[in-house]
């Protein structure tokens, strides 16, 4: 089987979006955007034993490369629309190429998203996704809008991606849930998209709060102070912290793909019947000021979020 084969037999599926004028097959893609509204783009690499064990399922793998992305565009407060897929394989491996396409076909009918075009090639295995999204003229929500007074929120909970990873580094076998927020983050694209209108800027935590909110604040030129007591846990890191008083995960530990945003104080009522709506947790976590630091009450330890390099 040669790449085209390939291409043919596991990435080219009917698309479900009448927008896609030309998908799989072609030297480029087209796609129609609404009128008055903007493209927004993002791309994402998964590198195996740098953003996934070398036993991770295919399945979960896809997941996530869809997922990691979506949540960029959910940032932006877009609605993503369309997205490419540049894949690295060692070799053509039948099982592997069937299980990662039906799951990245299942994911991306999930969140009404499209395949339309990508690249294939050889090499350690690397999956990059491209997604493709749109938003209103104007509207996009972006990191250099945070003001002074401003609150800080942060959707659903932290630190248990980070949990479940530091348990598999030491040989402890984490629990289905920890698992689940590791290797299948929920994209918030629905809390994004309705964010546009009511948030001064966000960003997606990937690579943990401490540094992320950091990105915000340094866009921004703004400061901030934030409680480690208010920030939103899950079961297992509630327990795990109440045993080690270990703040570390929550803060600087990475793979949340919670939005961390602020608004006006004016817009917390609004926030909150949002976030009964979608059923999502949203909560307060500090605010902005007009220094240039963040500063964490309750927490005396090092900064050590996710860097590459
Ligand atoms: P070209 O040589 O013109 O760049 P390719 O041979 O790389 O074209 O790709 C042929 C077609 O298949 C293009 O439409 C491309 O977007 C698509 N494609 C290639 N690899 C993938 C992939 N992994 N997933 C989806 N579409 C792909
Ligand atoms: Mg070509």
């Amino acid at each position: 089987m040669n790449e085209f084969d390939l291409i043919q037999s596991y990435f080219n599926w009917q698309s479900t979006d009448p927008n896609v004028l030309l998908g799989v097959g072609d030297d480029a893609a087209l796609f129609d955007l609404e009128p008055d509204h903007q493209l927004v783009t993002s791309t994402d690499t998964l590198v195996e034993d740098i953003h996934f064990f070398r036993d991770t399922s295919p399945s979960d793998i896809a997941y996530k490369s869809l997922a990691v992305n979506l949540s960029d565009i959910a940032a932006m407060g877009a609605v993503a629309k369309c997205f490419t897929l540049s894949l690295t394989l060692p070799k053509i491996n039948h099982d592997w190429l069937k299980e990662f396409s039906a799951s990245l076909k299942k994911a991306s009918r999930l969140y009404n998203v499209n395949l339309i075009g990508g690249d294939t090639t050889k090499g350690p295995l690397n999956i990059t996704i491209t997604m493709m999204g749109s938003i209103k003229k104007g509207k996009s929500i972006q990191r250099s809008g945070a003001r002074n007074k401003d609150d800080i929120y942060i959707s659903g909970d932290l630190g248990t991606a980070a949990l479940c990873l530091k348990k598999m580094n030491e040989g402890i076998k984490p629990s289905l849930n920890e698992l689940n927020k590791l290797n299948r983050p929920i994209p918030r694209l629905e809390l994004g998209s309705a964010l546009k209108d009511l948030a001064s800027s966000c960003i997606d935590v990937s690579d943990g709060l401490e540094q992320d909110l950091s990105h915000i604040l340094n866009s921004s030129d703004v400061g901030a102070t934030i409680d480690a007591q208010k920030l939103p846990l899950g079961e297992e890191l509630s327990q795990y912290i109440k045993e080690t008083n270990d703040w570390l995960l929550p803060l600087c530990g990475g793979d949340d793909y919670e939005l961390c945003f602020t608004a006006d104080k004016a817009s917390s009522s609004k926030l909150k019947k949002l976030s009964e709506t979608l059923n999502i947790r949203v909560t307060k976590i500090g605010s902005i000021n007009a220094s240039n630091e963040l500063k964490i009450n309750g927490y005396d330890g090092s900064s050590a979020s996710y860097k590459h390099f």
